[in-house]
């Protein structure tokens, strides 16, 4: 079966879906309306500013990110996904805040 992302058939490219059933989290089976023909539609995970760090391939959450060990440039670390297997890279987004003082005049 063809896989697309963006719910057009790999066949006649036609947009029209007659049937859609998930198969996974991210993943579902498309019959076309136009010519009948199966295809995997692979939604995309939404891997940007997530409370956990998810994984781009399968769309694994990781739990514990808190726990996560960042490497030397301190934003940023490879983890290994909990289903999948595949390692992939994890960016710890900060909030920025601003904190002010009064300046003594002299
Ligand atoms: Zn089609
Ligand atoms: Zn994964």
């Amino acid at each position: 079966m063809k896989e697309t992302t963006d719910l057009i058939c790999p066949e006649c490219g036609s947009g029209r879906v007659e049937n859609y059933r998930d198969i996974e989290k991210y993943k579902s089976v498309i019959t076309c309306a136009h010519c009948k023909a199966k295809y995997i539609y692979l939604e995309e995970i939404d891997t940007d500013y997530t409370r956990e760090a998810v994984c781009p391939y399968c769309g694994w959450e990781n739990s514990d990110s808190w726990e996560l060990r960042l490497d030397g440039d301190g934003d940023s670390t490879t983890i290994k996904c909990g289903e999948c297997e595949k390692e992939f890279k994890v960016y710890l987004n900060l909030e920025v805040t601003y904190s002010t003082e009064k300046i003594e005049e002299k």
